[in-house]
């Protein structure tokens, strides 16, 4: 016992030559009878070949497995951040490990020069400021030129200012990998080691992908800026535009209510039918610039609301007497089931009833049909409203909450609105940790559209608690 065995029925071992060297072994042992004699052989074999052999596919699977791990880690960390800028600058630092560097820099190509866009460094000794200028000379010029990983390459110090000079001192060995976006190198990563050890072909290698993963990274990021700009220009522009509407707009109901209700003579009865129709504009008209303003103080986050407990039930009737006249007009129904008692929820009442309304007036508006519409209130705190209409392709139904956003049906003459009936109630549904949600809808099949709101967490009366409170105390 106790000697290792390699092969079926052989054992291993650590022989000596002659010359007193040791090398590895395998012993097989054999016995055989040859006319009652016992007959014992040994033969004895040099496995270091073998055994080299071994180490070396040993070794060859660790890498494997090191660099897989590597690059596992990287898509995780990638795809846990929503923020492509943020994803940038991990890669960065995922880069660095990846070829074992010790510093990184991130420079993007804007009008011919280099600019540092992010910088890492493992020992924190020399991280680069952002925005501030880089020229490192051939290196960099052959990365850009080439559009190939460029290892090892010259740094020429003339090309260094001030602080990339202190840079240089400490770096021994570079690699530099274009990123190449829209045919054009879009930036370089450069990576710095500061021991004299060359980066090598499995360096290279593990550039030549991350190069891809990072171009994806990078694109994404570019069209991150780019949205974020025009989003940002578009709410200032929609703030803006609503609160300069305001103005005028109460000017022109104020004149038209006297004009109706005959605080400026009596109008003629041929006045009467446009001055009604002024009136329903102006309300429309109203309406629209209500939802711009109330789209416009979520995005900068100071609408005003107060939590309070206040019945579903009860709010969802409302809902339904307010929709009444319209339904009536349209010739169409609506239905209510709900459970018998009431649902208590914590919200605006203001705001739960903006919500309903504007899924109820949805389900009226979007069909050909008379409108039929079930409201149901569950037990959970859900208010789902159900209609027959003209249902969402399905290929629309993750852009109905997005602002201004209006699937236009050629069935349908235009109808009004902004597109931000959802959009708002959505928003508003999750001040109260609630949501709106599109549950199923079918092309020429209905919708259904669904409120939740969370069930106030279940309340122990003060004392009550201070009580349970001391007695857990001196008991403990
Ligand atoms: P608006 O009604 O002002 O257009 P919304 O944000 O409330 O804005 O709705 C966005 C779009 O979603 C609507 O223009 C319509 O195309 C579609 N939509 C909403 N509700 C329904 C529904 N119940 N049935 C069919 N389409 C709907």
């Amino acid at each position: 016992g106790g000697v290792p065995r390699g092969q079926a029925g052989a054992i291993e071992v650590m022989a000596r030559r002659r010359d007193g060297s040791e090398f590895p072994a395998e012993l097989s042992i054999g016995e055989q009878t040859f006319g009652g004699e016992v007959i014992t052989t040994v033969v004895c074999r040099d496995v270091t070949e073998r055994k080299r052999a071994e180490e070396q596919v040993r070794q060859l699977n660790q890498e494997l497995a090191q660099r897989l791990k590597h690059g596992v880690e990287m898509v995780a960390d990638l795809a846990a951040s929503l923020n492509p800028r943020e994803v940038m600058g991990r890669l960065l630092t995922r880069v660095v490990e990846a070829v074992d560097a010790d510093q990184g820099t991130l420079l993007l190509v804007d009008e011919g020069r280099l600019v540092v866009q992010d910088s890492f460094d493992l020992d924190r000794r020399m991280v680069l400021t952002r925005g501030g200028e880089f020229s490192a000379g051939p290196i960099l010029d052959h990365a850009l030129t080439e559009r190939c990983v460029v290892l090892n390459g010259a740094v020429d110090p003339s090309c260094l200012s001030g602080r990339l000079k202190g840079w240089l001192a400490e770096v021994r060995q570079t690699a530099a990998l274009p990123l190449v976006v829209a045919e054009e190198v879009a930036a370089v990563l450069l990576l710095a080691r500061r021991r004299d050890e060359p980066f090598g072909d499995r360096d290279l290698e593990t550039l030549q992908l991350i190069g891809n993963v990072a171009t994806v990274a990078l694109r994404n990021a570019q069209l991150f800026t780019t949205a974020e700009a025009a989003s940002a220009s578009k709410s200032e522009f929609l703030n803006m535009a609503a609160h300069e509407l305001r103005t005028p707009l109460s000017v022109v109901v104020g004149y038209l209510s006297m004009l109706a209700d005959g605080t400026l003579g009596d109008p003629s009865e041929t006045w009467k039918r446009p001055i009604d129709i002024l009136n329903l504009k102006a309300g429309e008209l109203n309406k629209l610039v209500d939802a711009l303003l109330l789209a416009a103080r979520m995005e900068s986050g100071t609408i005003q609301g107060e939590s309070e407990l206040v019945d579903l039930v009860h709010l969802t009737r409302e809902a339904l007497q307010r929709a009444e006249p319209r339904t009536q007009l349209l010739g169409g129904e609506i239905v209510l089931e709900k459970p018998a008692g009431p649902i208590l929820v914590e919200a605006d009442p203001v705001h739960v009833a903006r919500i309903l309304d504007n899924l109820i007036n949805n389900a009226l508006t979007y069909t050909t049909d008379k409108p039929w519409v079930r409201v149901t209130v569950t037990g959970d705190a859900d208010v789902t409203v159900e209609d027959h209409g003209l249902g969402i392709p399905h290929d629309r139904h993750g852009l109905v909450f997005e602002r201004f956003f209006r699937v236009n049906d050629p069935i349908l003459p235009p109808q009004p609105g902004t597109g931000l009936g959802l959009y708002i109630s959505r928003e508003l549904a999750r001040r109260y940790g609630g949501d709106v949600l599109l549950e199923a809808s079918e092309p020429g099949g209905g919708s259904r559209f669904a409120l939740s709101l969370p069930l106030p967490a279940a309340r122990v009366s003060e004392p009550a608690a201070q009580g349970a409170r001391a007695g857990s105390r001196r008991a403990g």
